[in-house]
């Protein structure tokens, strides 16, 4: 009898975990040559994962308030603009369970989380080869909140790194000239962190938010890598009167930014 019981829960347990971990993490493939990341706006609980305790440097356990919402608005906004779809990867799981913006060793405290961190960067993986495969140049946008520049919008490459290939092929104003993402936030009249008027490689990129795992892991440095930037909204760009203008306005920046430096 406990024999069988043991059985039945083993056979079952598998396919309870992969189901939660799918259920948690959101993945949508595209059409566009680039993919919105965001690990930090979920509320979900997940099961059999145990709170995270402080551990490694800049341990933060609260959300990057309404991310997701802003990311979902960021891909309608593209996809009305374009006519195509971006990818997107959007965590559903609270950063109080699991940071994927952090390595594993990081980003959680018990096994019991690993399948739904791993379900979180193997779709993303997933994606960026899928990119790799149809389009010649591909861009991935790290989506993020911030309150220590609560009116700014803040640029992470790790200065220069994780655009390596841009960089390269299109020069300094891909990253900082008028057809830039970061360009047409300043002409929006939006304050940016940092200013557009130093070299992407200038290591100006305020500290703490120069990028962080997620782009450093897929960014254009990499051989099976894209070119990878994160967006650190700040706080008062999330409101809920004037996110919905947020992610229009950052569409827009990043439709102009396909057209010149993407097609
Ligand atoms: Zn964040």
């Amino acid at each position: 009898m406990i024999r069988l019981l043991l059985t039945a829960t083993l056979a079952v347990l598998p396919a309870a975990i992969t189901a939660s971990a799918s259920d948690l993490v959101v993945v949508e493939s595209g059409e566009l040559p680039i993919i919105l990341t965001a690990p930090h706006g979920g509320a979900e609980d997940v099961p059999g994962c145990t709170l995270r305790t402080a551990v490694g440097s800049r341990f933060v356990n609260r959300p990057d308030q309404y991310t997701d919402r802003l990311a979902r608005g960021i891909a309608d906004e593209l996809k009305r603009l374009t006519g195509k779809p971006p990818y997107l990867v959007m965590a559903r799981f609270h950063r109080k369970y699991i940071d994927a913006n952090r390595r594993a060793d990081e980003a959680y405290g018990d096994p019991g989380c690993s399948a739904v961190y791993d379900a979180y960067h193997a779709a993303i993986r997933r994606l960026v080869n899928d990119i790799r495969a149809r389009h010649p140049h591909a861009m991935l946008f790290d989506i993020h909140g911030q309150a220590a520049y609560p009116d700014s919008i803040l640029r992470g490459t790790h200065h220069g790194l994780a655009v390596a290939r841009l960089l390269a092929r299109a020069g300094a104003p891909a990253v900082t000239g008028p057809d830039s993402v970061f360009g047409r936030f300043a002409a929006m009249g939006y304050r940016i962190v940092p200013l557009n008027n130093t070299a992407p490689t200038d290591r100006v990129e305020a500290p703490g938010y120069t990028g962080g795992h997620t782009v450093a892991l897929y960014g254009s440095n990499h051989q099976d890598g894209i070119d990878a930037m994160q967006l650190e909204f700040g706080r008062d760009l999330r409101a809920p009167a004037i996110i919905a203008a947020t992610a229009s306005d950052t569409a827009q920046a990043i439709a102009a930014f396909y057209g010149r430096y993407l097609k």
